[in-house]
């Protein structure tokens, strides 16, 4: 079966991309790129989490009462599919499978997965983390790149924590200076050496490896836009911040719902963007980084 748009979300068992999934496929109907038959990936490592995931979002007595889903005469339908993002086996997997089901191309993704991990930062932290948060998203991208229709979109769901005013002069004019991925990879490194030689503050960085690892994502998502831009591309690519939400990754302590933490990330799939591309969100606006 052929679908108006599909779009992809990356881990979506629980938490912010659960309630991404669940917001897109409530606001679709009234988005001004309501085309016609929508397809939501609902994208997750783990196949019980993500399968138990849909199946909740199918029971939603809000979904329900909205008719928003196909099984209640709704425009859009939502399916598991097992992603990992750190498997590069994984992503292959999935976007072969998307070539051969969507020929045409798909319409969005929102890059969402990521980790937090407990303790201060230490070498195996800091590889684990930029592993996911940053190495394996940009992976991500490239592979999804390929699949965007003209026009589509890429949204990477990076961090106010991933902030510039935390580094030294020096690094915050390397990030803003930085024009190509290399050149933030190139910082990612220098963090990672610094953190092994355990002298990151002297080096100019936070001594936190999930926020250099989303400053990392903002800078290199920013990056990719602009030379997919020069080469031509249409499609509009942008990172965002959720705010600060209360799921298992914030123990409880965030001030958001999932699905207010959501509308950044949706908002930048849905709404007309007026071809904003490289640019990083928070509360549907553009910030600075
Ligand atoms: P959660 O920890 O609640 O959920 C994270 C999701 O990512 C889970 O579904 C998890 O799957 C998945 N995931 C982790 N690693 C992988 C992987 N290798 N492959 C596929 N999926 C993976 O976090 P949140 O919902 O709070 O966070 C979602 C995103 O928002 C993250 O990128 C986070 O950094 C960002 N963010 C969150 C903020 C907040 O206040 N909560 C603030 C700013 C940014 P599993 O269940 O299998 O572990």
């Amino acid at each position: 079966m052929s679908y108006s748009r599909v779009g992809v979300v990356t881990g979506a068992n629980k938490g912010i991309g659960l309630a991404i999934v669940r917001q897109l496929a409530l606001q679709y109907p009234k988005s001004p790129l309501n085309s016609g038959s929508f397809l939501i990936y609902l994208t997750a490592r783990d196949k019980s989490r993500g399968e138990g995931a849909l199946k909740d979002l199918q029971e939603d007595a809000q979904l329900k009462k909205a008719k928003a889903l196909k099984v209640d005469g709704g425009i859009s339908e939502i399916k598991y599919h097992a992603l990992d993002v750190t498997d590069i086996n994984s992503i292959k997997t999935f976007t072969e499978y998307l070539k051969q089901a969507h020929g045409e191309g798909i319409d969005f993704v929102i890059n969402n997965a990521g980790i937090a991990m407990n303790g201060f930062v230490d070498t195996n932290v800091v590889k684990t983390t930029l592993g996911c948060n940053y190495y394996s998203t940009l992976e991500a991208s490239h592979t999804f790149l390929s699949l965007l229709k003209p026009h589509g979109r890429l949204i990477n769901v990076a961090s106010t924590a991933g902030k510039l005013g935390q580094f030294s002069e020096e690094i915050r004019n390397r990030f803003l200076a930085s024009k190509t991925e290399a050149d933030v990879t190139d910082l990612m490194k220098d963090f990672q050496s610094a953190v092994d030689a355990g002298r990151e503050k002297e080096a100019g960085f936070p001594s936190a490896a999930y926020a250099v690892s989303k400053a990392g994502l903002i800078g290199a998502t920013r990056a990719l836009a602009y030379s997919e831009k020069e080469n031509g591309s249409t499609a509009l690519i942008n990172s965002c911040c959720p705010g600060y939400v209360n799921t298992d990754m914030t123990k409880g302590n965030g001030v958001k719902t999932p699905d207010e933490g959501a509308q950044t990330p949706v908002f930048l799939a849905l709404q007309d963007i007026k071809g904003a591309t490289g640019t990083f969100w928070r509360n549907e606006q553009v910030q600075e980084w």
